[in-house]
């Protein structure tokens, strides 16, 4: 009977294991038909200067909307697509689409920088990176305006390559930023290693500020540790006035989360940034 039972375990082991590859695949199929037929979509979130109240920027975050099973997120599908070259394709289509946006705002006069989140195999693809490079120019855009978020994990292994790669896209104008800072394993060093502009602090550590302990602890270091470094430190994940405080007061230089607004389509995030623009008080001249 132990045999029995093991082999039922296995079993059903095997089998579930099974489903969540097949699950993978039918989700790698029906991404690949959204990719074709252009049924994804890229929603901005606001990120304000915490000194100014200004919106100063907007990340660009991909959103796929399936007809059958609804809003897929991210979270949930991205994972699952870097592991593919369709990573390739899925980041050019944002990666435009966000920069020709950018170049519509400017044109209005809308003043922003933007944000775009690359996956790490990304940095080791010639062709994807070349592809990233000629954008600003094709749009008209200052490269210093769009700052690449890498994700920790990426960095993790200090290979020279890795470095070029950075230094390549640094060179090329872009700023570089450190995303979900504090959840890899060696941040700091990061830091140390790497041509960074800007940290943002992961939202773990902003979501229970400023009661919990260990987040003010930790966000309060981070902070002091950027501006020793003249990095630009951010938040994400803000949804309580009581912890934008308490960033500020760090000195954390930019915010995004909720508080302000989540992320929206390129006409609502238009029409919410007018608003909030003609609402601002009007700064008096010194
Ligand atoms: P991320 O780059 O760290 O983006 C921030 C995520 O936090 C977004 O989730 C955003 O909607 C969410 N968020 C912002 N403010 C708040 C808040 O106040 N509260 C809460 N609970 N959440 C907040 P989203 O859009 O679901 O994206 C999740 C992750 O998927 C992103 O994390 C990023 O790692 C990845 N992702 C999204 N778009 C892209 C993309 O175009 N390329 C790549 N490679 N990854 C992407
Ligand atoms: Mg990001
Ligand atoms: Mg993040
Ligand atoms: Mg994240």
């Amino acid at each position: 009977t132990l045999a029995r039972k093991h082999g039922r375990r296995v079993g059903r082991y095997s089998s579930s294991f099974d489903m969540s590859a097949r699950r993978s695949l039918v989700l790698l199929s029906d991404f690949e038909r959204a990719l074709r037929e252009e049924e994804l979509e890229v929603h901005f979130q606001p990120k304000v200067d915490l000194a100014t109240r200004e919106i100063m920027g907007v990340e660009a975050l991909v959103r796929w909307r399936d007809i059958v099973s609804g809003n897929i997120p991210p979270s949930i599908f991205v994972p699952i697509v870097e592991k593919t070259t369709l990573i390739d394709q899925m980041t050019r289509y944002v990666a435009q689409t966000a920069i020709r946006q950018l170049a519509q705002w400017q044109r209005q006069g809308i003043e922003l920088e933007l944000a775009l989140n690359l996956s790490p195999p990304l940095l080791g693809n010639p062709d994807f990176m070349n592809f990233l490079k000629a954008l600003p120019q094709e749009y008209g855009i200052d490269p210093t305006r769009i700052e690449i978020e890498i994700t920790e994990n990426a960095l993790m292994e200090n290979a020279d390559a890795l470095l070029r790669v950075l230094h390549d896209l640094n060179g090329s104008g872009f700023r570089l930023a450190i995303d979900d800072f504090g959840t890899g394993y060696s941040s700091l060093l990061y830091l140390k290693n790497f041509p960074i502009s800007t940290v943002k602090l992961d939202q773990s550590f902003v979501r229970d500020l400023p009661d919990n302990e260990a987040s003010a602890a930790i966000s309060a270091m981070t902070a002091a540790v950027c501006k020793r470094m003249k990095t630009r430190i951010v938040a994400e994940g803000i949804e309580t006035p009581e912890s934008e405080a308490f960033l500020l007061e760090q000195g954390f230089d930019v915010g995004q989360g909720f508080l302000y607004s989540e992320p929206l389509s390129a006409k609502d995030i238009t029409d919410w940034i007018t608003a909030y623009r003609a609402n601002l008080p009007i700064q008096q001249p010194a």
